[in-house]
């Protein structure tokens, strides 16, 4: 099992809660860019040998910022050293008011079967407060351009605790997005990130978010909404129609080995005993040219059979499915109630985990603590 990850660096204007690897007015280097991560691709091939994977996800940035043709030299550039199987599920992030009918034409026949667009929200006033460049309507027009391009996978992405959202807000906003049908959808919580100009605004106390208690309502708002809309929660902040779940991310979550092409991606590789190797590009684009030119070693960090052991709750209890015991012991060698057996049975004690059917799972109380429960059973 194998996934690959493309990061495109590129955004036609940066929001202003992003903290990402990503630029606006960067396009002049997109050639360059391609060839750079073509010549990555190759010289992984040279180590990992040429294979098909089971996941593609091109993520940014933004990469409905490349134009079709070149989008068409990235991909068939990098799928000659990892083409998708026959079966992939095969992403591509994409922004409202960047796409248009050639674009989504030319990725489906690239073999793109499914579409993830960021609505974040449905009033203008939000979008403004994000520094988003498009509007609710545009996302709409965008949503039914995909579905006449062929798309029956379209995921959407929405922020709640937005400063200047309401509960009522939010609700308009899951409503906008159910009514574009999409198959799956992402609800994340916002995070000021340090040094962000959204981030600047609520430090000068320019902007306020949402108290703690009406962000909490938000989130149980979209727990109510979208099961009565018949959309299952399988993680964290993901929702989704039976069997659209997104395999690529499940894959992070359950740990599977993936390799990340770009300016900051990073890659993981699996290691005997559990462990795994993971490697991360320079963020910055004289560092990824560098590593790509010369070949350069990439920052490496060695995840011990200990270390993975714990990565393996911890993401593993960021699915409602929960951690699987007997995949826990067949991957480590030792069962998960010998290594953390008095912890989990207090946690359990407490109603923040519950077992059941070979399964350790977080409750919804203990999801609302997540953090707490994982120090405590890191400690
Ligand atoms: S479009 Fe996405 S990657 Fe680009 S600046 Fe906005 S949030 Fe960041």
């Amino acid at each position: 099992m194998m996934e690959l990850y493309l990061h495109l660096p590129f955004c036609r204007q940066k929001c202003r809660y992003c903290d990402f690897a990503s630029w606006s007015g960067q396009e002049h280097r997109i050639p360059d860019y391609i060839n750079q991560v073509i010549r990555e691709a190759q010289q992984h091939a040279q180590t990992l040998g040429v294979q098909a994977v089971d996941t593609v996800f091109v993520g940014g940035g933004t990469p409905s910022v490349l134009p079709p043709s070149m989008m068409t030299s990235l991909l068939e550039g990098v799928f000659r050293f990892f083409p998708p199987k026959p079966n992939a599920e095969f992403t591509i992030e994409a922004n409202p008011g960047t796409l248009t009918r050639e674009w989504l034409d030319a990725i489906r026949k690239l073999g793109c079967n499914r579409l993830s667009m960021g609505l974040q929200a449905a009033q203008p006033q939000l979008l403004k407060t994000l520094g988003r460049i498009h509007t609710a309507e545009d996302a709409a027009v965008s949503a039914r351009m995909a579905r006449e391009a062929g798309f029956e996978n379209l995921s959407l992405d929405l922020i709640f605790g937005i400063p200047g959202q309401t509960r009522e807000m939010w609700r308009e906003s899951l409503d906008f997005a159910l009514a574009l049908s999409p198959e799956h959808l992402s609800c994340y919580g916002l995070i000021p990130e340090e040094g962000t100009p959204l981030n600047a605004d609520l430090d000068a106390g320019r902007l306020t978010l949402p108290d703690e208690e009406d962000e909490r309502a938000m989130y149980d708002d979209a727990l109510s909404i979208l099961a009565n809309a018949g959309y299952d929660q399988y993680e964290i902040s993901n929702f989704a129609k039976p069997d659209r779940e997104c395999r690529h991310n499940i894959g992070y979550w359950t740990r599977e080995p993936y390799l990340g092409l770009g300016l900051a991606a990073a890659s993981c590789f699996l290691a005997t005993g559990g462990g795994c190797i993971r490697e991360t590009n320079p963020s910055n684009w004289e560092g990824y040219a560098f590593v790509v030119d010369k070949k350069a070693p990439r920052e490496q960090e060695i995840v011990s059979h200990e270390d993975a052991q714990f990565e393996t709750l911890m993401l593993g209890l960021r699915m409602t499915k929960g951690v699987d015991e007997k995949i826990y012991e067949a991957t480590f060698g030792e069962s998960i109630s010998v290594r953390y057996g008095s912890r989990l049975k207090s946690l359990q004690q407490r109603g923040l985990l519950e077992h059941e059917g070979g399964f350790w799972r977080l409750t919804r109380r203990g999801m609302d603590i997540q953090n707490s429960v994982l120090v405590e059973l890191m400690e």
